[in-house]
């Protein structure tokens, strides 16, 4: 076994830690409550969660998805996200390799997963995610030297002025918000992981993916529509192969 090799499993209980943290952003950041006091404690009964009680996903499955103390159950979402967050990371190392653009790559997913499940929960998108994000973003594009910042600051600038501009044109045409601020500073974010051309990408994704999955279903519920699922999914699969899409589209479309 190669040190990459190696990596995978190690990457993959690491980012079932982050998935449990992520659990606890993704409860409290939308209430704007402290993300580390207290601990991790019972909803109903309000007993601190020990140690041993946390470990991701195997703690879930030994107490049968329900409190130790009160029997109060635990939603299965904590389980699913920890296990989506270990897939993500070693999967990310598996394709990447151990090293600074496989950390990239499973800090942009985690990013987008935290994204994708708040926008879903409570049509809101956290400023933690986005804004800090961005700076995270910035601080890995390191990796490809000035010039690679470069491009990620070309990118971040490209995402929030089409977002910012469709924006201001959409309250003009609907007279009322069309896109809400996070999706904006999400865009931002994406952009300094994507490069413009991504962003790009990640908008005709996004929007072709919104288009298809949500129009059939907003003309029967008419509910508000949490865009940056959308735009998260396309950025998720704009990020691992939007080279390839790019290449193939100015070869065959373009014609080299
Ligand atoms: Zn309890």
């Amino acid at each position: 076994m190669n040190v990459d090799q190696m990596g995978i499993p190690i990457a993959g209980i690491f980012g079932a830690m982050i998935g449990s943290f992520l659990n606890v952003l993704i409860l409290r950041l939308p209430r704007d409550e402290s993300v580390v006091f207290p601990g991790s404690h019972c909803p109903r009964c309000q007993t601190p969660i020990a140690w041993h009680d946390n470990v991701p996903v195997i703690s879930w499955l030994l107490l049968g998805g329900k409190c130790r103390h009160c029997r109060e159950r635990i939603s299965i979402q904590y389980p699913i996200i920890e296990l989506t967050t270990a897939a993500l990371w070693a999967g990310a190392v598996w394709h990447y390799g151990a090293n600074l653009t496989g950390l990239t790559a499973a800090a942009f997913g985690t990013l987008l997963l935290g994204i994708a499940v708040t926008d879903a929960r409570h049509y809101l998108i956290p400023d933690e995610y986005t804004l800090g994000g961005l700076v995270l973003g910035l601080l890995l594009a390191l990796r490809g030297g000035w010039s690679g910042l470069l491009q990620a600051v070309i990118g971040a600038v490209t995402g929030f002025v089409i977002l910012y501009v469709v924006a201001v044109a959409g309250e003009k045409v609907f007279r009322k918000e069309a896109m809400g601020g996070g999706d904006i500073k999400m865009m931002a974010m994406v952009g300094a992981f994507v490069g413009w051309r991504g962003v790009l990408l990640t908008i005709f994704g996004g929007s072709l993916l919104g288009t298809i999955v949500f129009v059939p279903l907003s003309l029967k519920q008419k509910r508000l529509v949490p865009f940056g699922i959308f735009l998260a999914a396309a950025a998720a699969l704009t990020f691992v192969f939007g080279d390839t899409v790019l290449r193939w589209y100015i070869d065959w479309v373009l014609g080299g």
